[in-house]
């Protein structure tokens, strides 16, 4: 897609702080953060929102989810569960969706928020 902006940071025509890359997606950091860490998730096919999907992007919005607690434990805010079964850590997981939803990017993205509170906003 043209004069997307993600399209362009998937074809490495703009650059980002990437933290994974494989055929099918590529995450960055988010250039305004909303917290500690705060990475973009986004498939390289251009898919506007998650409204537009369907089931033909069934095995790639769960590989999205899946991999989003591995890369948030990466980042440094995983989520985790000690021998008393009490959490610590832990991340948002954010598809804004539409102009009532806050999307500013029509390029499907999963926003990973994490690490340290309070945060500077929700995103
Ligand atoms: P939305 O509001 O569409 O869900 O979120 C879009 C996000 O993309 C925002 O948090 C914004 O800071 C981020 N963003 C916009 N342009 C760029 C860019 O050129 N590079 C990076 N790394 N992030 C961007
Ligand atoms: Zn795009």
């Amino acid at each position: 897609m043209t004069n997307c902006i993600f399209c362009k940071i998937a074809a490495k025509e703009i650059p980002a702080k990437t933290v994974y890359e494989d055929d099918d997606l590529i995450a960055f950091h988010d250039i305004n953060p909303a917290a500690p860490v705060h990475f973009l998730m986004v498939p390289k096919q251009h898919i506007p929102t998650v409204a537009e999907c369907n089931e033909s992007h069934a095995a790639l919005l769960s590989k999205m989810l899946l991999l989003a607690p591995k890369l948030a434990e990466e980042q440094g805010c995983g989520y985790a569960v000690n021998s008393d079964g009490v959490g610590s850590g832990g991340f948002k997981l954010l598809f804004n969706t539409g102009p009532n939803g806050g999307q500013e990017v029509y390029h499907l993205h999963l926003h990973v928020i994490g690490g340290p509170r309070p945060w500077r906003r929700s995103a």
